[in-house]
């Protein structure tokens, strides 16, 4: 079944990784002169003249309790964007090997593998945005190394059902990534406590959409031991800067603010999903896990042109199969939902 070794790139099994002056060093000293830092100091108050933390321990220790994962099996990305691409380049061979995506859904899956000449192969989901199961197995051939699933999907905001996960997890010999960016708006169970039963899983998590931290750039995945030591030797030695690492150190605190937070977002969504199901405009609203709304209109790209004008930007969608005539708009502040209601409600239908 699930060979790490034999699904890792030649090169990557081979790879001796940089070793940095902060890997080397490790303990107590008081004069440091092994990294060609400036010794002087910074124009800013803090200690950003050093380099951070390549492996981001005190924060891993944070993040664990928080969400009750080992450090050892947490990995910490520049944003989820890095904890996608690390895994083409130490799993999939470029011109040969192939990954499933299972649209719509996230683009950063297709662009990232693009980048590094990985084959797409595509599964689109079925009419109520659940997983293809018959496709997905008619996809794989032996040089298919990863399937993404991402739950709550983006852009249809529903949860994938978790049997077919499951039975994806439980039949595909390569990495099957489930993507939870918006696991907190959902009323669904993660997959983070289900490491030890499956090795071939890894599970992406975000500070950029409940913890409202977008701008750090701080995406999480998590995984099998073997599978974050791979993400280890291949992520660029300070992937993530010491600024990061205190602001989020800082954030984790607010456990109780972020979930207020949540909640607020989700009373919203389920409030904006009723208010707008009573305008004409709106066709057909799919229920959502998310902190956004997929919303079917009368006319998408001119009603999208209608709320630009009046200065409120969502996301036209409707280009996008199975997402015909649909807008994505993200749940906003109380004024800003009212704002767009007030919009949308004025809009005439020609
Ligand atoms: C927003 C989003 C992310 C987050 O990406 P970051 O690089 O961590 O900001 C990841 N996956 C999905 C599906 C998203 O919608």
């Amino acid at each position: 079944m699930f060979q790490l070794d034999k699904l890792l790139r030649d090169n990557i099994r081979q790879l001796v990784p940089y070793s940095s002056a902060r890997d080397e060093f490790k303990g107590e000293a008081q004069v440091f002169l092994d990294a060609n830092e400036n010794s002087l100091g910074s124009p800013l108050t803090r200690w950003y003249n050093r380099y951070p933390d390549p492996l981001q321990w005190k924060l891993k220790e944070a993040l664990s309790k928080v969400k009750g994962v080992e450090p050892k099996h947490i990995f910490l990305g520049n944003g989820s964007d890095e904890c996608i691409d690390v895994l083409y380049r130490a799993f999939c061979v470029p011109g040969k090997d192939n990954i499933i995506i299972n649209p719509p859904t996230y683009g950063m899956y297709e662009v990232s593998a693009h980048i590094n000449d990985i084959e797409v192969r595509r599964a689109t989901l079925l009419d109520d945005f659940q997983l293809d199961l018959v496709h997905l197995e008619n996809l794989v051939d032996e040089n298919t190394k990863i399937i993404w699933i991402c739950s709550p999907n983006n852009p249809t905001a529903n949860s994938m059902d978790r049997q077919d996960v499951e039975t994806v997890l439980n039949n595909f010999p390569g990495l099957v990534v489930v993507d939870e960016a918006y696991i907190n708006f959902s009323r669904h169970r993660s997959f983070i406590q289900e490491l030890a039963d499956y090795p071939n899983l890894v599970v992406l998590q975000t500070m950029s959409k409940a913890w409202g931290l977008a701008g750090l750039r701080l995406g999480m995945a998590f995984a099998s031991e073997a599978i974050i030591d791979v993400y280890n030797k291949v992520k660029p030695p300070y992937n993530i800067n010491q600024a990061t690492q205190e602001l989020a150190l800082k954030a984790l605190e607010e456990t109780g603010q972020v979930n207020d937070m949540i909640r607020a977002l989700v009373s919203m969504r389920e409030q904006m999903h009723n208010q707008l199901a009573e305008l004409p405009v709106v066709r057909k609203i799919y229920p959502s896990d998310a902190n956004f709304l997929l919303v079917k209109v009368v006319d998408a790209r001119a009603v999208y042109q209608y709320l630009l004008d009046q200065g409120i930007v969502v996301r036209d969608r409707s280009k996008v199969a199975l997402c015909e005539g649909c807008l994505r708009i993200t749940v906003g502040t109380e004024s800003e939902n009212r704002k767009l209601l007030e919009a949308l409600s004025q809009y005439q239908i020609t």
